[in-house]
Formats: structure tokens, sequence, C-alpha cells
């Protein structure tokens, strides 16, 4: 008799389990999805930019947001989400990520990237990398296929190679856009000169960066960057370091940062607006406390594209302008280059010398 009670105890409480978990994947199944990206800050003018230039953007950015977008709808998770968005910017020569990645005072290329789930917490980065088509695409494969979170230079292209990565020539991240800029920043380091309106075109970091969250309810960041013109052989900036350019936790939020890398690396940038949302501050204050407060007063010129787990979108920067796009839980599309109506003056602008 005893018996029998204890096993319909038990009965009851697996179904009484089971039901909960069902219902709590159906509700977190249900959640809408949203995308949000960036493609650089910097010093970004109407003034300074082509009309077909600024159409170019506008195209690529569309293009890579609603990539990203598209996967989320056909159920994709956060983090391939994240990668797709990332991809068509590296594909670009637009942007200085992976084809259009900046020149280091060498004349060569050095790549780094990284990527992060919310939940679990797992991470991948790689730096230094310069053979990698989508260095993205290597960071995931560090977070999925390593034990490691980051792995560098030369170890980071054998690991590339066992995996099966092709081996891209150096000459396809050639362009002479970022060739001449490079020559420039040297010309003047050689002269001292004062900065031309030409200089000012230099200062825009055009760092990739893409934040999503998915029907599961999980959030994803990455980021992917050629660095900084001109940087010295070995720098490594904020960009595949987590907590500094990408971080990201279904306990608070997901963020993914453009700027002056050693500022966002000393502030923890992406950890710290996460860890304030943990506290209980709302996304935009918290992503606006540390942009347009903490590195404003450090002389860190930048901004963050950020998002949390109700799909909240803030994009603060400090400096003229930040490429950036998003599609909402609505499903409504925005793509902005400049500051727009209502965003505060900018407190930095071309602060950077490289
Ligand atoms: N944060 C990047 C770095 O310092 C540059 C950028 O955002 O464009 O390497």
């Amino acid at each position: 008799m005893h018996e029998n009670i204890a096993k319909l105890t038990s009965r009851i409480s697996q179904i009484i389990l089971l039901v909960g978990v069902l219902g709590m994947s159906q509700a977190v199944a249900n959640q809408k999805p949203a995308i949000v990206i960036h493609g650089g800050a910097g010093t970004i003018t109407k003034a300074s930019m082509s009309e077909d230039k600024e159409a170019a953007i506008r195209a690529t950015l569309e293009a890579s947001v609603k990539a990203g977008y598209q996967a989320l709808l056909d159920g994709a998770d956060s983090t391939d989400a994240v990668t797709r968005a990332i991809n068509v910017m590296e594909d670009s020569p637009l942007f200085n990520a992976g084809r259009g990645a900046v020149f280091n005072a060498e004349g060569k290329h050095e790549m780094d990237a990284s990527i992060m789930e919310g939940a679990g917490l797992n991470a991948g980065a790689v730096a230094s990398v310069a053979q990698i088509r989508n260095p993205i695409d290597l960071a995931l494969k560090v977070m999925t296929d390593s034990e490691h979170v980051m792995l560098m230079g030369a170890g980071a292209e054998e690991f590339a190679r066992q995996q099966g990565f092709e081996m891209v020539d150096p000459a396809y991240f050639h362009t002479d856009f970022r060739w001449q800029q490079l020559q420039r920043i040297k010309a003047k380091e050689v002269a001292r000169e004062t900065v031309t309106t030409q200089d000012q075109h230099d200062k825009w970091f055009s760092t990739v960066g893409a934040v999503a969250l998915d029907r599961h309810g999980n959030l994803a960041a990455g980021t992917s960057t050629g660095g900084t013109s001109n940087k010295r052989w070995g720098r490594v900036g904020d960009s595949p370091i987590i907590g500094a350019g990408t971080y990201a936790n279904n306990n608070s939020c997901a963020v993914s940062a453009t700027g002056h890398g050693e500022f966002f690396i000393r502030h923890v940038v992406a950890y710290n607006i996460c860890n304030r949302v943990e506290l209980g501050t709302p996304l935009a204050e918290a992503a606006d406390t540390v942009v347009s407060d903490i590195l404003v007063k450090a002389n860190g010129e930048g901004g963050v594209i950020a998002m949390d787990r109700q799909g909240n979108i803030a994009t603060p920067f400090n400096s003229e302008g930040m490429y950036r796009a998003s599609i909402n839980t609505a499903g409504e599309i925005s793509i902005s280059i400049y500051r727009e109506k209502g965003d505060p003056e900018p407190a930095l602008m071309g602060n950077v010398d490289h």
C-alpha cells in the first residue's frame, strides 16, 4: 500500500515536472527575435561622405542585418545569426574586418574576432590572424571545437587548417582605400603635420559586430576587426577580448563594441554594461553610463550595440557617428550612420591618432 502511494507520488511529480518543462520551453520558444549590428564608430560626418559611398554602406548594413534576422526567423540560434550578419560585413571591402581590414605599421593584416553565447557563457576568440577570410567563423570554431577560449597568430591558423579552413592569400585583404590611409598616417607621423579633413576620414574605426536574441530567448554577441590602422605589429585590441569588446549573458545582456580598443579593455566595457544590467540598471542607462560618462571621462572614443533578454536595444556612441542597423522584436528595421535628432552632442571627436 505504502509502496503504491510512493510510486503514485513519484509519478505525479514526474508529470508536474514534465508539464513545467514543456510549458517553459513553449514560452521561451515563442520569443520574438531581434538583431542589432554595427559597422564601426568614429569621425563619420555627412560632409565627409560621398553619396555613393553612403549608399553602398547603407546597402551592406541592410544586407547584414537582414541576413541575421532571416536566420533567426528560420529558427537559427543567436550565435548563428550573429555569425551570418558579421560575414556579410567581413566580405565587403567597406568595413574594417575580413576583406577590408586595415594595415598594421608593417603594411600587413592582423585580424581579431570573438563570439559569445548568453546561455552557458561559452565563448571563442582569435587574435592576429592573417589568412582567414572570415575571422568570426574561426572564433566560433574555437568555441565549438576546442577546449580553449582564445587562440592567436600561427597557432590559431594551424587550428584553422586542421579544421578545414582555407588559407587566403594576403592579397585578398588589400584594398587601395586602406593602403592610402596607411600612407597618409605614416606621412603625417613623419611630418607631424596638423590634422586635415582627410585625416579625419582615417579615424573611422569600421570594426563590425552583431548582437542577437533568438526564438528560444538566448542572446549572443560577436565582433570582428582588422584593429587600428598603423597599429604596432602584435597589438591586440578589445575586439577579441571577452568582457572588453564582446560579452553575452542571458542573465543580463549582450554587447559588441567599437572604438579605441585600449580604453575599452581598461574599462572592461562590454562586461561593465552587462554587470550593471544584472544588478538592476535598465539596458539603455547602463550602456549610456559606460559610453557617455566613463569612456568620455577617460577620453576613450567609440560606441556599443547592446540588447537585453526582452529585446530592448541600445546603441550609444560618443564619437560623431556609428554605422548601425537593427530589426527589433516588432520586425521594424532601422539603419543609421550619423547622429540622429535627440542624440547627445558628440563628446569625443577625432581623438584617436592612428
Ligand atoms: N576596437 C577596435 C580595436 O581597437 C577598433 C574598432 O573598433 O574599429 O582594435
